[in-house]
């Protein structure tokens, strides 16, 4: 069912700073977009040709990444797994022990389709199931 992980999501306070971060690592950032959805600014870094490094910075003081930051400080905030057929993965997750945050998949960055399934059910990791546009 999961192909690969597609991207690490990581909570940040300032986008810019924390690009030049990884830019120092010799990666390249590809692209900035607003998921106004998720109330969050993404930057795009390529970490080889499958996957990459989304930075999330908050836009807006109840972004679930301003909440995070509040709680936890900078950091890794989200796993994501490349799958297909996502609605039909949920079904089968939600007939499992798996506690899902979204039982229907909705938009994300990129152009991807996710749905997260909850940290109680996965040792404390938020994992996205992310379905690719392709
Ligand atoms: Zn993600």
């Amino acid at each position: 069912m999961i192909e690969k992980v597609s991207h690490i999501g990581i909570a940040v306070k300032n986008l810019e700073e924390s690009i030049k971060i990884y830019e120092n690592l010799g990666l390249k950032l590809e692209a900035i977009e607003v998921v106004e959805s998720q109330k969050v600014k993404v930057a795009f870094i390529p970490v080889g040709k499958e996957v990459r490094i989304e930075l999330l910075e908050a836009t807006s003081p109840d972004s679930p990444i301003a909440k995070f930051i509040e709680k936890k400080g900078q950091g890794v905030h989200h796993i994501a797994f490349a799958t297909e057929n996502l609605q039909e993965r949920l079904l089968e997750l939600a007939e499992t022990d798996m506690r899902l945050i979204d039982k229907t998949p909705r938009p994300g960055a990129h152009g991807a389709d996710i749905a997260f399934l909850h940290p109680k059910s996965t040792g404390g990791v938020l994992v996205e199931l992310c379905q690719e546009k392709h």
